[in-house]
C-alpha cells in the first residue's frame, strides 16, 4: 500500500509539473474557486471613450516596449476573465453619450442623452452606489476628470442635465459616500459656485478628509470619509503630467488614487463598491491625440493591475472592466512602416493638447517645426505643412488664463499630419455605436454572457453582490 500510494502521488506531481498546461489548471482553479460565491466588493471601472483600437494600441505599446501585454489583455492571455460585448445605446440615440452610459448601468435603465437617471417621462432612477451604500456598504468613486462628471455622476445621483456641475456637487455632499478622488475643485469652491457655498467646509463638518495634494491623499487618515480633489477641472493627461515633477507632486495618478480607495474601504465588514473611471481617454479621442490618448490608456491599465492584484489576494471582489462607447475609433493602419511608425509613439513627450497650446501666433515656421519634432519623437513637418498649421493662430482667441479656445486650434489637421508619422488613423473626432469591450474577473464573473445590454449590468452587479433594493 505504501509504496503504491508513493508511486501515485510521484506520477500526479509529474503531471502537474511537466504535462498539464497551465491555462488549464489556472482556468479550472480560479473558475471553481469563484463559483457560487458572493461579490462582497465590487470595483467597476470604466475606460471613457475607449474603442477597441484604443485597447489593442495600449496593448501593442506595453508588448513592444516592455515585452508584457497590458493587465487586461493578460487576464484574456491567460483565460482569467469573462468576456463579453455591450449594446451601450441611450434611449435618445444608438450613439450614447457619457451619462446616459453611465445611467443605463447606474439607474438601470436607458436614458436620453446628457441626462443622469431621469428616464425621458421624468421617472427617477435609484443610482447603484445608493442602493449599495444602503445596503450598508462602503461606496465611491475615482476618476481623472471631474468627480462630478457624467461617468461617476451616473453611479451615485440624479440631474435633468449632466452640464449642472455645481448642482451635482452640491448632491454629492448629501450623500454621504466614503471616498471620492479626482478633479472637479471649483464646483465645491466658494469663489466658482454661483450660489457662494463653501463645500469643502460642509464636507469637513461632515467629518471628511479633504485633500488637495497626492502627499495630502496619501496621509489621509483611513478612519474618516476622504475627498481629494486635485485640479480644478480635469486632472492632466498621463504624458504631459510625466514632465512636470510640480504635477507630479500635486496630482496622484489613477493608479495610485485606485490604490488608494481601495485602502480606505478594504476593512468594511460589510465590503465595498467603487467606481473608477480613466476620463481622459475620451477627451484625448474627441481631440484625435495619440500621444495622449495611449498613455493614458496604459495609466488606465495601471490602475487595473492595482485592482486585480488586490482581486485575487482578496478572493471576494468582483472587477468588472468596460468603456462606455467607442470613440473616434483609431487604429494602425497597415503599411511597410507601419512597426516602425507606431513605436515612434514611445519618443512623444506631451500631448497633442499641449503642443497645440504652446505654439504662438508669432512663431517662426522653423521654430514651430522644432517644437513638434522636439515632442513627437522626431516628427518632420514640411514648411508648407507648418505654414498651415501657424496660420490657425492668427485667429486664435485666449482665455484669460492665456489658453486658447481649443475651438480653433488645429487638432484634426494636426492629427492628419501625424498619421504619416505614427500610422495611426481616426474615422471622427466624437462617439461612434461600436459595442463595447466587457471584461469581469472574480465571483460572479462566471455570470456573464457574450452579449449584454448595457441596463443588465444593473442587476447583475446587484445580484452578484447578494443586494437587494
Ligand atoms: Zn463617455
Amino acid at each position: 500500500m505504501e509504496r503504491r500510494s508513493f508511486f501515485k502521488r510521484g506520477a500526479l506531481a509529474a503531471l502537474g509539473g511537466l504535462v498539464l498546461p497551465q491555462f488549464d489548471l489556472q482556468a479550472q482553479t480560479l473558475g471553481e474557486a469563484h463559483k457560487n460565491k458572493r461579490a462582497k466588493n465590487i470595483i467597476f471601472m470604466v475606460s471613457d471613450g475607449m474603442s477597441f483600437g484604443t485597447l489593442v494600441m495600449a496593448d501593442l505599446y506595453l508588448k513592444r516596449k516592455f515585452g508584457r501585454p497590458s493587465a487586461w489583455m493578460g487576464l484574456y492571455e491567460n483565460n482569467l476573465a469573462q468576456r463579453a460585448v455591450m449594446d451601450m445605446a441611450s434611449a435618445s440615440s444608438v450613439v450614447t453619450d457619457s451619462s446616459a452610459a453611465s445611467s443605463s448601468w447606474g439607474g438601470g435603465v436607458r436614458v436620453n442623452n446628457g441626462s443622469l437617471n431621469i428616464s425621458p417621462n421624468g421617472k427617477e432612477n435609484m443610482p447603484i452606489l445608493q442602493k449599495f451604500k444602503k445596503a450598508g456598504k462602503k461606496v465611491g468613486c475615482v476618476t481623472t476628470v471631474m468627480i462630478n462628471h457624467a461617468t461617476p455622476a451616473g453611479f451615485c445621483t440624479w440631474s435633468k442635465s449632466r452640464n449642472a456641475m455645481d448642482e451635482i456637487a452640491l448632491n454629492y455632499t448629501e450623500l454621504g459616500f466614503d471616498v471620492m478622488l479626482g478633479g472637479g475643485s471649483k464646483y465645491f469652491d466658494p469663489n466658482h459656485r454661483k450660489d457662494k457655498k463653501d463645500l469643502f467646509e460642509t464636507l469637513k463638518k461632515k467629518g471628511y478628509t479633504v485633500a488637495r495634494t497626492r502627499a495630502e491623499m496619501e496621509k489621509a487618515p483611513t478612519n474618516k470619509p476622504l475627498y481629494g480633489l486635485f485640479a480644478e477641472e480635469a486632472l492632466l493627461y498621463s504624458i504631459d503630467r510625466e514632465q512636470s515633477s510640480e504635477d507630479k507632486a500635486k496630482m496622484p495618478t489613477i493608479a495610485e488614487m485606485t490604490a488608494k480607495a481601495i485602502e480606505q474601504v478594504k476593512n468594511h465588514p460589510k465590503g465595498f463598491v467603487i467606481q473608477v473611471e480613466g476620463g481622459k481617454v475620451d477627451w484625448a479621442a474627441h481631440g484625435n491625440d495619440i500621444g495622449a490618448l495611449l498613455y493614458d490608456q496604459v495609466a488606465f491599465d495601471e490602475a487595473v493591475k492595482v485592482a486585480i492584484d488586490f482581486a485575487k489576494a482578496d478572493g471576494n471582489t468582483l472587477v468588472v472592466i468596460t468603456s462606455d462607447h467607442g470613440n473616434a475609433n483609431p487604429g494602425l493602419i497597415y503599411g511597410k512602416t507601419c512597426n516602425d511608425n507606431f513605436d515612434r509613439l514611445q519618443n512623444f513627450t506631451h500631448s497633442n493638447d499641449w503642443i497645440l497650446q504652446n505654439i504662438n501666433p508669432n512663431d517662426s515656421v522653423a521654430k514651430v517645426r522644432e517644437h513638434i519634432a522636439q515632442h513627437c519623437g522626431g516628427m518632420n513637418l514640411t514648411e508648407e505643412q507648418a505654414k498651415e498649421l501657424l496660420a490657425y493662430y492668427s485667429k486664435a482667441e485666449r482665455s484669460e488664463e492665456g489658453l486658447y479656445n481649443y475651438k480653433h486650434l488645429p487638432y484634426r489637421l494636426f492629427a492628419e499630419l501625424q498619421k504619416a508619422h505614427t500610422s495611426v488613423g481616426w474615422i471622427s473626432m466624437d462617439h461612434s455605436s461600436d459595442y463595447t469591450e466587457l471584461a469581469m474577473y472574480g465571483p460572479g464573473s462566471e455570470k456573464l454572457k457574450p452579449f449584454m445590454r448595457n441596463t443588465d449590468i444593473h442587476n447583475f452587479l446587484l445580484s452578484a453582490a447578494e443586494v437587494s433594493i
